[in-house]
C-alpha cells in the first residue's frame, strides 16, 4: 500500500484515490523568462518519479503541468532585451521543453499556460468577488481578502496573524490586509494586458493554477505538488482561492519535494548561486544527472557538490558494468518479467519486494536505490557459479531501474559517453597498439600506452574477452 506524506495534514498516511484506478496530479511548472537551474530540475525529476511509480503501481494518471508565461520577471526581461514578452516566453517554453526531455522526463498530459487561461481566470475572481473573498483596491488591482477565508493558513499550519509576524510581506496602502494577494493587477503603459471587467491587466501568478486545476483535474482533486519554497504563500493562496469558490476541499494530497542546495544555500536565481541544466548536460550524461537527483529521499535536503555528479557516474557505471557483462536482451526481459516478481517462486521476489516497499513509503528512492545496488552485486557473485540466476537478477535490476526511469541505455555507450566520435578511434587505435606491445612482450611500450589513455581518463578492464573500456 502505497503511503505517502502530506504537507496538509503534517503527517504519512495511505493512499487512496479519488475514483479507484485513476490519479489526478498537479504539479507547479515553471515561470519562463530564463533557462531552469538544477533546483528546478531537482523538483520536477522528483514528480516525474512519482508519476512513473504511479504508473507502474497501476494508475492511470492525469498529469497537469503548468507554464507561467505572464508575470513581472517575464516583463521585466522583455523590457531588459527590448523584446515582445511573447518573444521571451516562446524561447524559453522551447528550452524547458528541450531541457526535460533532455534529462528524460516524461511530458505531462496537459501543459496548461497562463495567458490561454485569461478568460477562465477573469471569471473566477469574478466568483471570488460575488463571494466576498476578494475586493477592488483603490488603484484598481484585485485583491484577495485572507481575513475572509477562515482556513487561511491551513498547509503552513499557521494562522493569519503568525503569518503576518513571521513572513516578510509587501506593505501596501491599497490592501486591506498586508497578507491579500493580487489577483488581478492594473496594466501601466505598453504592458501586455488583457480586456476585463476591472480594466486592461494580467493576472496574478496565483489564481492560474486554481483556474487550471479545477478545469483540468476538478474541483477535487488527488495530489497536488512543488517545490518547498511554494508552501507559503503560493499553494496556501490556491487553496484560499479554490475553496473560497468551491467550498469543497482542494487538493486530497500535497508533496513537496526538498531544496537543492549549494553551499547549505537554496539554488536560486535571485540569489546568483546556481548552474543551469542546460550547461550542466553538456559535461554530463543526463543520466547522470538524474541518478544524483534521485539519489536522496524528495523531501530531504539535497546538496550540490563539486564531485556529486562524478560519484554518481562512477556508482551509475558499476550498474552498468553488470548490465554490460550480463547482457539481458528485451526479448529475454519480456519472457521472465512475471516469473521476476512472482512470490515463493524466484529468488529474486525479495528484492523486488525491498524496492516495492521502499517506493510504497513516500517513495523512499535511496532505499531503492540500495536494492539495485545489491541486484548488481548479487548478480556478479553468481556469475560464476550460476549463470542463469545472475541473468535473472540482472534482469530484474534492468526492470527495476525502468521503474526510476534508468538503466535503460547501451552499456557499452553509457560508459563511454563523453568521448566524441575522434577520440573513440584514436582510443581503441591505442588499446590495440598495447595488445600488439603485449604481445611482443613490451612491457614499457604498453605501460606507456595505459598512461596515454589514463589521461584521457579512459580506464581499462583486461578480461578473458579481451580489454574493455570504460570512461572514468
Ligand atoms: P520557478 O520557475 O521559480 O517557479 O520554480 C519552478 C519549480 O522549481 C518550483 O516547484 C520551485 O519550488 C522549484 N525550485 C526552485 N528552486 C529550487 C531549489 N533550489 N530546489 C528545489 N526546487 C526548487
Ligand atoms: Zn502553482
Amino acid at each position: 500500500m502505497l503511503k505517502l506524506h502530506n504537507t496538509l495534514t503534517r503527517t504519512t498516511e495511505d493512499f487512496e484515490s479519488l475514483v479507484p484506478g485513476k490519479v489526478n496530479f498537479y504539479a507547479c511548472g515553471p515561470t519562463v523568462y530564463d533557462y531552469i537551474h538544477l533546483g528546478n530540475a531537482r523538483t520536477f525529476t522528483a514528480f516525474d518519479m512519482v508519476v512513473r511509480y504511479l504508473r507502474f503501481s497501476g494508475y492511470d494518471v492525469n498529469y497537469v503541468r503548468n507554464i507561467t508565461d505572464i508575470d513581472d520577471k517575464i516583463i521585466k526581461r522583455a523590457n531588459e532585451n527590448n523584446e515582445d514578452f511573447s518573444a521571451v516566453t516562446q524561447r524559453f517554453v522551447q528550452a524547458f521543453r528541450e531541457d526535460m526531455q533532455a534529462l528524460g522526463l516524461l511530458a505531462p498530459t496537459h501543459e496548461p499556460r497562463a495567458t490561454e487561461y485569461v478568460p477562465r481566470i477573469i471569471e473566477f475572481i469574478e466568483k471570488l468577488i460575488a463571494a466576498d473573498k476578494a475586493y477592488i483596491a483603490g488603484n484598481g488591482d484585485v485583491y484577495y481578502a485572507v481575513r475572509n477565508f477562515a482556513e487561511y493558513g491551513c498547509l503552513s499550519n499557521r494562522n493569519i496573524d503568525e503569518l503576518e509576524s513571521g513572513a516578510r510581506v509587501e506593505v501596501n496602502d491599497v490592501k486591506r490586509d498586508p497578507l491579500d494577494f493580487v489577483l488581478w493587477k492594473m496594466a501601466k503603459p505598453n504592458e501586455p494586458a488583457w480586456d476585463s471587467p476591472w480594466g486592461a491587466g494580467r493576472p496574478g501568478w496565483h489564481i492560474e493554477c486554481s483556474a487550471m486545476a479545477i478545469d483540468l483535474l476538478g474541483e477535487t482533486f488527488d495530489i497536488h505538488a512543488g517545490g518547498r519554497d511554494l508552501i507559503f504563500p503560493h499553494h496556501e493562496n490556491e487553496i484560499a482561492q479554490s475553496q473560497g469558490v468551491t467550498h469543497k476541499l482542494f487538493a486530497r494530497y500535497w508533496l513537496h519535494a526538498g531544496y537543492l542546495q549549494l553551499e547549505s544555500e537554496k539554488m536560486s536565481k535571485s540569489l546568483g548561486n546556481f548552474f543551469t541544466l542546460r550547461d550542466l548536460l553538456t559535461e554530463h550524461p543526463a543520466e547522470v544527472i538524474r541518478f544524483f537527483l534521485l539519489s536522496s529521499h524528495y523531501r530531504s535536503p539535497l546538496s550540490y557538490l563539486p564531485d556529486s555528479l562524478s560519484q554518481a557516474k562512477s556508482a551509475l557505471s558499476r550498474l552498468y558494468t553488470v548490465l554490460r557483462d550480463l547482457p539481458v536482451t528485451v526479448h529475454m526481459l519480456d519472457k521472465i518479467k512475471e516469473k521476476l516478481v512472482q512470490p515463493h517462486t524466484t529468488a529474486t521476489y525479495p528484492f523486488y519486494q525491498k524496492f516495492m516497499d521502499a517506493m510504497d513509503d513516500d517513495f523512499n528512492t535511496p532505499v531503492a536505490f540500495s536494492v539495485l545496488f545489491e541486484l548488481a552485486h548479487t548478480a556478479q557473485r553468481l556469475r560464476a557459479i550460476d549463470e542463469m540466476a545472475a541473468y535473472h537478477h540482472v534482469a530484474l535490476l534492468k526492470y527495476l531501474g525502468n521503474v526510476l526511469g534508468l538503466l535503460q541505455e547501451d552499456p557499452v555507450q553509457f560508459m563511454q559517453t563523453g568521448v566524441t566520435d575522434g577520440d573513440g578511434e584514436k582510443i581503441n587505435a591505442l588499446i590495440a597498439a598495447r595488445e600488439a606491445a603485449r604481445a611482443n612482450k613490451n612491457w614499457v611500450e604498453a605501460d606507456r600506452i595505459r598512461d596515454e589513455l589514463q589521461s584521457l581518463s579512459v580506464v581499462l578492464e583486461d578480461g578473458a574477452g579481451g580489454t574493455q573500456w570504460r570512461r572514468g
